[in-house]
């Protein structure tokens, strides 16, 4: 079963005729190319080193998986998620933003596959946000101003990350995001602006292999999962979409701004059911601007979702928000990002 990841990357292998013309072959990289580091993360199935590429001296993270424990854990689709969406996401193009962890390569040996990606160097913003209690406004517009920019890329080539939340909002050496978890993301055939009418649309769930009918299980984190998730709209024909992420993105900005996310509870279940209520204060001394916009995103209808009817598109309702006054989107990437204090 593990074939499907070797036969996506193994079409790099040398060919053993080959015409003048042909391009130099390419060697898959191994293990022995470079030298492991520390542990710099461990996530449910795998373990990210920090390594340095021999050839290059260039610093990477590798994720390590190892084969039998992905089988048995049945984790096969959202390996091979992770990397189609990663290859995506790398292709270049004009409207690219590099808000994005990048996967240089795949390999793999006997029992583990490998993913090596961009080093993000200052780790995740929840430990940022954990450190200094909540973002100032300069911090926050910023931020969340990259953040979307990341969610606007994705959607218009189609990806429904399914999982934004900060820990997987990652940093770079330069204390940029670089967005990272793709193991959840959804991929839609056509990307359809929803409309209230027709929300059963074309978007297609290839991102869950419920048969229909059936509700899918649960995708994403108690804190940042949109009503539509969970309740009981899959079986009635309506698709988890983009929007998904736009009510995320509304739970990471209300995070940033009091420094905790809206909904919370002591288990899920409690979460769950005061998300399905929309039940959840906004603090005392809480930005009137940030406070109109979250409000804008949380709305427990995904077509209500402020920028909803633009997915696909340029998210301009957002951006225009009064929240964001001042924000040159376009240029983010660039600037020196405000430091967080
Ligand atoms: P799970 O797979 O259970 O959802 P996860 O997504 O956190 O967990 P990984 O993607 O394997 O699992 O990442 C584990 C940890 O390694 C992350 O929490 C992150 O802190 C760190 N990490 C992952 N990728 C990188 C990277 N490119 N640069 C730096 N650190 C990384």
């Amino acid at each position: 079963p593990v074939k499907q990841f070797m036969s996506a990357t193994s079409r790099m292998s040398v060919p053993t005729e080959q015409p003048d013309t042909a391009p130099p072959p390419v060697t898959k990289k191994s293990p022995e190319d470079f030298i492991f580091k520390e542990i710099i993360g461990e996530g449910s199935f795998s373990t990210v080193y920090l390594a340095k590429e021999l050839k290059t001296g260039r610093q990477v993270a590798i994720k390590v998986c190892e084969k039998r424990h992905i089988l048995r854990e049945r984790k096969k689709d959202y390996v091979l998620r992770e990397k189609e969406v990663m290859n995506l996401l790398n292709t270049k193009r004009k409207d690219s933003v590099p808000f994005f962890v990048k996967l240089y390569s795949t390999f793999h040996d006997a029992e583990k596959l490998y993913f090596e990606m961009s080093y993000a160097a200052r780790g995740d913003v929840l430990q940022y946000i954990r450190r200094v209690e909540t973002l100032d406004e300069e911090c926050s517009k910023f931020y969340a101003g990259e953040l979307l920019q990341a969610i606007e890329h994705m959607h218009s080539l189609g990806i429904v990350h399914r999982d934004l939340k900060p820990e997987n909002i990652l940093l770079s050496e330069t204390m940029h995001i670089l967005i990272s978890d793709f193991g959840s993301c959804k991929l839609m055939d056509h990307v359809v602006p929803p409309s209230p009418s027709s929300s059963s649309s074309s978007l297609s769930d290839s991102g869950s292999s419920n048969p229909p009918g059936r509700r899918a299980s649960f995708v994403g984190t108690a804190q940042y999962v949109s009503p539509e998730v969970l309740s009981d709209d899959l079986r009635r024909g309506r698709i988890v979409g983009p929007p998904a992420d736009l009510w995320a993105f509304g739970c990471i900005l209300y995070q940033f701004v009091s420094g905790l996310p809206p909904f919370r509870g002591p288990n899920d279940y409690i979460i769950f059911k005061k998300v399905l209520a929309l039940e959840y204060q906004f603090p005392e001394g809480f930005l009137p601007n940030a406070q109109d916009l979250v409000q804008q995103l949380l709305k427990l209808e995904p077509t209500e979702r402020l920028g909803a009817s633009q997915a696909g598109d340029t998210y301009t309702s957002i951006k225009n928000h009064p929240f964001f006054n001042g924000v040159d989107f376009d240029t983010l990437y660039c600037q020196t990002p405000p430091k967080i204090l």
